[in-house]
């Protein structure tokens, strides 16, 4: 077994990992981090063995149980955690023009959000020191994977949410034996009734952020990324662990939405182990992103101030950010930040609900608000210049939007069909009222035509134009064929790149504008090029709107095109 000891933040004092009391015994200081005697110093032929027995590990968190805070194997308790893939954001590094941003999908964990590790950590802890009923807090997903773990590891769990919890989760909590108390106040009121009621009935308190389980639990985000930016970065799959066959990669950016800070605690943790074991060149900047209803952190961090104001009435629709009480976490956070560089930003609810349908429509993957925060925030700070174009950017991923959230679409989204015709009616009328129903769903009345050569450009235009559903979509990829086009279909506007080889995007410009035919058809360039005083000129007048490649969200091109179009 490896020697693991428990340091004091405020006295570096250390214990034993065995003593469970999460306070210091010399100076009563709350926060305390794990320390692993084989990696402090590094022992470098020591770190060569490790990943050598890496490479023939299963892809699960697991595989880095050295560094874990369980002594016994028999204590783990697992469904299969850890080891999500991290995606590459194709349609969304092509939008925002910065082609690696990376998404580590922790909504494939086995309840459907980054939580699971924590589960999987801290009820195997449980599990060793003998713990067979336990209390926790949660405003959801805490209480969701601490439920299925208690479930598998026999220990039965009293959680207490927020009444403002959405009843699907808290279904799914009770569906796993759990008790399920719903405490109509704010998270953080939760929080002391769940602990008065542990104190009253003497059960385990979970200590949530202060419990080294968790911290541990998400340092292995880290230790999955770099070892799949390795892979990826190395042109090998990143779906297997390699181990020692490429060099670990650390990104220069991690991202995430954060509620009390322990995803960023805990990574930022294992980066720093990484960078002391000399498997990684780099420690990343962090970026943490809270809603703005409820952002005690970044309102402190905006002030400068290391430490944060108590926010006692939460004004957010998303629920599992409602933090209001960040404690000693914030100090965490800002240390980490002035060490490493990096910013805790707040993002409106509104452009988070917005970022969410983005990336469900540009990448195909459906996040719950929570989650969203995150790449609202990636946007802004790429549209702020603060994340540069070449930075390796990884997104944590969160949760799913499955169980929850009904209001994110309203109830028109479906398009309804009755192919009624009587059932006494001729076969051949039956068809005829299918076939007239069919052509209903599909009412598809303007019709745009996108002129550009780069494959990835024109799919990014037709998917933002395909998920907006109203659109018909001609294409063509050199500057003849989509004159001839245009000619042929007359589109109702046409989206025109500028460099094509052959005629390009100024010539179909003029050919248009000299032809009676087609010279009111609108105009709008997508182009990547800078443009000189003289080529401006030469569109002057002629075009609707002129946005550049790699700096526009699908919402202005949108805005840009329905402003265009003929109003019908
Ligand atoms: C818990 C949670 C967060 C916030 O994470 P912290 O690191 O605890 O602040 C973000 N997204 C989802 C989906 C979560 O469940
Ligand atoms: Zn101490």
């Amino acid at each position: 077994m490896v020697a693991i000891e428990i340091e004091c933040r405020a006295c570096h004092a250390r214990r034993p990992l065995t003593n469970p009391s999460p306070t210091c015994p010399h100076c009563g200081g709350q926060w305390a981090e794990a320390r692993y005697q084989w990696i402090e110093p590094a022992d470098k032929e020591a770190v060569d063995r490790w990943t050598a027995v890496l490479a023939r590990r299963g892809a699960s968190l697991w595989r880095y149980r050295e560094l874990l805070p369980i002594g016994h194997a028999e204590n783990i308790i697992t469904l299969g955690e850890g080891w999500t893939p991290l995606l590459r954001a194709h349609n969304l590094g092509q939008m925002l023009g910065h082609h690696h941003i990376y998404i580590k999908d922790e909504r494939q964990g086995p309840t459907g959000s980054f939580k699971d590790r924590q589960a999987a950590i801290a009820i195997s802890a449980m599990k060793e020191a003998g713990i067979t009923e336990a209390v926790v807090a949660s405003t959801g997903n805490v209480a969701i994977a601490y439920s299925a773990y208690c479930a598998r590891a026999g220990i039965k769990l009293w959680a207490f949410v927020t009444s403002s919890v959405p009843a699907d989760k808290m279904r799914e909590v009770a569906l796993y034996g759990s008790e399920v108390i719903k405490v109509a106040g704010t998270y953080d009121q939760a929080k002391q009734i769940a602990a008065e009621f542990a104190a009253s009935k003497n059960l385990f308190l979970d200590q949530g952020i202060k419990a080294i389980a968790t911290k541990e639990a998400m340092k292995t985000i880290a230790f999955e990324t770099a070892e799949q930016l390795g892979s990826l970065l190395a042109g090998d799959d990143p779906t297997i662990p390699h181990g020692n066959r490429h060099p670990w990669r650390a990104p220069d950016w991690y991202l995430q939405a954060i509620s009390g800070g322990m995803g960023p605690v805990g990574v930022m943790k294992g980066f720093a182990e990484l960078h002391e074991m000399g498997l990684t060149g780099r420690v990343p900047k962090l970026a943490c992103f809270q809603s703005s209803g409820c952002a005690p952190m970044a309102e402190a961090f905006q002030r400068g101030a290391r430490q944060a104001e108590a926010i006692l009435n939460p004004l957010t629709d998303i629920t599992t950010l409602a933090t209001g009480i960040p404690g000693e976490a914030y100090e965490v956070l800002f240390d980490l930040l002035a060490a490493h560089g990096g910013v805790i930003e707040a993002i409106p609810d509104a452009d988070t609900f917005h970022a969410l349908h983005t990336v469900a429509k540009m990448d195909g993957i459906s996040v719950e608000p929570a989650t969203a925060v995150a790449f609202a925030g990636l946007f802004k700070l790429v549209r702020e210049g603060i994340i540069a174009p070449h930075e390796i950017v990884v997104i944590n991923c969160s949760g799913h939007t499955f169980p929850v959230e009904k209001h994110i679409i309203g109830d028109q989204y479906t398009r309804n069909m009755a192919p009624t015709n009587g059932q006494d009616a001729p076969t051949s009328a039956r068809q005829e009222g299918l076939l007239t129903a069919l052509e209903e769903l599909d009412n598809r009345v303007q019709r745009i035509a996108i002129i550009e050569d780069n494959p990835d450009a024109a799919r990014l235009i037709r998917r933002i134009l395909q998920a907006q559903g109203d659109f018909l979509i001609d294409e063509a990829n050199n500057g003849l064929d989509g004159l001839r086009l245009i000619q042929q279909v007359r589109p109702n506007l046409v989206i025109l790149d500028l460099m094509m080889p052959g005629l390009d995007g100024f010539g179909i410009v003029e050919a248009m504008k000299t032809n009676p035919a087609l010279h009111e058809i609108p105009i709008v360039v997508v182009t990547a090029k800078e443009l000189s005083p003289i080529e401006r000129q030469r569109l002057d007048g002629k075009i609707k709107a002129l946005l550049q490649k790699g700096s526009f969200l699908d919402s202005d091109l949108l805005s840009d095109i329905k402003q265009a179009l003929p109003q019908t």
